[in-house]
């Protein structure tokens, strides 16, 4: 009979990383989480051959203490969370302590950090958590960078479920995208291969906004899409929907958040779904970027690992807010509507 042992550190990091890594795009996520959570301004994301080569992301905000970085390699290793009761109150993006420790066991990674009340910039390197991490002086203004390198160098029966260069880079500058769109006070920029995807300056006005839409999804959708602001019960929607006119033949430019976290909810796509009905042909989509803003107590983010996934205490409220807004934007623009107002 087999013997019951405990697996190695490194091991179960590596069991780990398959629920958090499964490809670059991932890593760009729980990296560029990081820098919002330490308040960064300032965020550049560098890609090499679709991220699987290199991954480096750059910030502005407070850093990292000498003494805490070896640290923050270690699983359940979080600054975010202490208590069961911060747990329920969490507003940082991260607080599991996982992202750093099990990508650093699928790749060779370095993390260089300047803490804002330190004199000096200290880095650690680790290449698949074989070695001891050792900290060693550095040069870097206020701030961190992680630079990831081979992504899956030991791990090859995950790296054969890699995609081409080309579609994992898309994957990434997905993310990148919904990264952008939740946090208009940050400059982001994203760069694959030496040459600029997105440069974009942080984004105060409307205006502003607008063009920093325009430029992460399309000008055609912005030009053609209904503004939206609305208040009722305690739930505030604002963003764009795009007119009928700019419908697509996929569900690809649909973007919902819910107090500024990127949700992929049944309910929520339903109530769209619904206030499309009459206005677009079958098999078409509309797009849109919408952001539903309500009392954090009445929605519960924590569902899913991924943080996908929401789930509303007053459902069925949400969904008809959702449907009567849209309903009303796109009936202004809804061609039976202006047929029979005219009648
Ligand atoms: P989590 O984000 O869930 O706490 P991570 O493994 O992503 O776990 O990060 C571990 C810790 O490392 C964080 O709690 C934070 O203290 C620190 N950290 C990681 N990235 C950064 C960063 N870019 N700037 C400042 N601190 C960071
Ligand atoms: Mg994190």
């Amino acid at each position: 009979m087999a013997r019951i042992h405990l697996l190695s550190p490194r091991l179960a990091n590596q069991i780990a990383a398959g629920e958090v890594v499964e490809r670059p795009a991932n890593i760009v996520k729980e990296l560029v989480e990081n820098a919002l959570d330490a308040g960064a301004s300032r965020i550049d994301i560098d890609a090499e051959q679709g991220g699987i080569k290199l991954l480096r992301i750059r910030d502005d905000g407070f850093g990292i203490d000498k003494d805490d970085l070896s640290l923050a390699l270690s699983r359940h290793a979080t600054s975010k969370i202490i208590t069961l009761d911060d747990l329920e109150a969490v507003d940082s993006l991260g607080f599991r302590g996982e992202a750093l420790a099990s990508i650093s066991s699928v790749t060779r990674l370095t993390l260089t950090s300047h803490a804002r009340d330190a004199e000096e910039a200290w880095s650690v390197s680790v290449e698949g958590r074989d070695m001891q991490a050792s900290v060693s002086p550095a040069a870097h203004p206020v701030g961190t960078t992680v630079e990831v390198r081979d992504l899956f160098f030991n791990t090859p029966a995950r790296r054969k479920f890699l995609r081409t260069e080309k579609t994992e880079f898309s994957h990434l500058e997905e993310y990148v995208k919904r990264l952008a769109l939740s946090r208009y006070d940050v400059a982001f920029s994203l760069r694959h291969n030496g040459r600029t995807i997105h440069q974009l300056r942080p984004a105060e006005r409307g205006i502003e906004k607008e063009k920093r839409v325009a430029s992460l999804l399309s000008a055609e959708f912005i030009d053609s899409a209904v503004h939206i602001e609305t208040e009722a019960a305690g739930l505030s929607l604002q963003g764009w929907v795009g007119l009928p006119t700019f419908s697509r033949s996929q569900a690809d430019m649909q973007y919902f958040f819910v107090n500024g976290r990127v949700v992929r909810d049944k309910l929520v796509v339903h109530a769209i779904k619904q206030a499309y009905r009459d206005v677009l042909y079958h098999g078409r989509h509309p797009a849109f970027v919408l952001y539903l803003t309500l009392d954090p107590k009445l929605v519960d983010v924590n569902v899913h690992p991924t943080k996908h996934e929401v789930r509303f205490r007053d459902g069925r409220l949400v969904h008809d807010f959702l449907f009567r807004t849209l309903h009303r934007a796109l009936g202004d623009v809804r061609p039976e509507d202006r047929l029979a107002g005219t009648t």
